[in-house]
């Protein structure tokens, strides 16, 4: 078994959580911290290039779950290292830091969904993804913490289940960079799921989770956005 040093502690008991070491929390706040003021000038600027109503209110549904992700995750991370003695109020962020995450999945996968043309079946995911999102959340309300392996598959299932409908469309520009940032946030899993087994587990995990973001944020603006050389013509 690995000792506890200051960089890991052991492993948590089956029923428990992994308590990080003081550099593993600071590491786990820093890691996403950074990512707040870049994914809110992004987002504007999603919302700056967009050409009509519905694009603009597509900005605004992924960048709220992009900021939410980064945001949320940032203070349960901070209250999880300085507050931690306030067992109810780190629980209930804990709870935040979890459902955020269904949010954004459905987030990400919005401006594909509502900006692509869809067949008649397949357009359906549109409204569908957020119900799997509500029903996520409902999930940790009543189940938080207590199958983990579920909350692994409903995240996973979340994750993949709009990717067959995206692959269907007829302009598949993009999805390339769609699949790369999914197989990016599929190799973090290996991570999220090996605190106390790999110093910073979670952190590095984090940074599997900013590099995927970055991957699809690059490619809702570069397929599915007008491109700022244009815009800059168009002033
Ligand atoms: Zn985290």
């Amino acid at each position: 078994m690995v000792g506890k040093t200051l960089f890991m502690n052991h492993r948590a008991p089956a029923n428990g959580r992994y308590k990080p070491t003081c550099y593993e929390h600071a590491a786990n706040c820093y890691t996403h911290a950074f990512l707040i003021v870049p994914a809110i000038v992004g987002s504007a600027l999603l919302h700056r290039l967009s050409d009509d109503c519905w694009e603009k209110i597509t900005a605004w549904i992924y960048g709220m779950g992009l900021c939410a992700l980064f945001i949320v995750s940032t203070v349960f991370h901070i209250v999880a290292w300085k507050k931690s003695h306030l067992r109810t109020v780190e629980h209930w962020f804990h709870m935040c830091d979890r459902m955020v995450i269904y949010f954004f999945i459905a987030a990400s996968y919005a401006p594909w969904l509502n900006l692509r043309e869809l067949g008649p079946l397949a357009s359906h995911m549109r409204w569908f993804i957020w119900l799997m999102a509500a029903g996520g959340t409902i999930y940790v309300f009543l189940y938080h913490e207590k199958y983990k392996v579920i909350e692994l598959f409903f995240y996973l299932t979340m994750g993949f289940s709009p990717a067959l409908v995206v692959t269907s469309m007829n302009n598949t520009d993009g999805l390339h960079e769609l699949a790369c940032g999914g197989l990016i946030y599929c190799l973090g899993v290996v991570f999220f799921k090996s605190d106390g087994i790999i110093p910073f587990a979670h952190a590095i995990w984090h940074l599997f989770v900013a590099t995927a973001a970055a991957v699809h944020y690059y490619a809702i603006w570069k397929y599915l956005y007008r491109s700022p050389t244009d815009f800059m013509r168009h002033l």
